[in-house]
């Protein structure tokens, strides 16, 4: 097996290994390199996962000399930056023909934040706490009328004068 190079320091990926999957960190710049359905498998296991990677693993202080280009570690095809689910501000970079995903260090935790939001956005706790009271309000207005309706029905019956026979 080739081995697999940091795209940004191009030195050898450690294998690390969490809840089964085995990912490869860079031991200088921190950065994480996941295959092609790695992020999202270990999202599912564990969604507080991404931002305890982050503070795991830290990178050594050294200068850089950034590459030109990106290479992915597997494949040594380009690697192509796109937006973290497509509108956030967290630009990763992903490989196309392995759909392969390379994070740098901290990008993680933002990624846990902005995959939070995201889903928050879908219905807020307190708006779920106010749609289940006007819930119990609205039940309880029905029973309150179903009541009425027996008493009033009820006086109305004894109000009513028999029937003549
Ligand atoms: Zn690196
Ligand atoms: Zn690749």
């Amino acid at each position: 097996m080739r081995e697999r190079l940091c795209p940004v320091c191009q030195i050898e990926l450690k294998p690390q290994i969490h809840y089964g999957v085995t990912i490869d960190v860079c031991p200088a710049c921190a950065g994480i390199w996941f295959d092609a359905d790695e992020l999202t498998r270990l999202n599912e296991v564990d969604e507080s996962i991404l931002p305890r990677l982050d503070t795991l693993y830290q990178p050594q202080v050294v200068a850089y000399d950034p590459p030109w280009e990106r290479l992915c570690p597997v494949c040594r095809y380009p690697l192509r930056p796109y937006r973290y689910l497509y509108t956030s501000d967290i630009e990763l970079d992903t490989c196309d023909p392995c759909g392969g995903v390379w994070v740098d260090n901290a990008e993680l935790e933002k990624m846990a934040r902005v995959l939070h939001d995201a889903r928050a956005m879908d219905i807020p706790p307190e708006a779920k706490a106010g749609m289940a009271i006007a819930q119990i309000e609205a039940e309880a207005a029905e029973t309150r009328a179903r009541a009425e309706f027996w008493r009033g029905l009820f006086n109305f019956m004894r109000a009513r004068p028999r029937f003549p026979l």
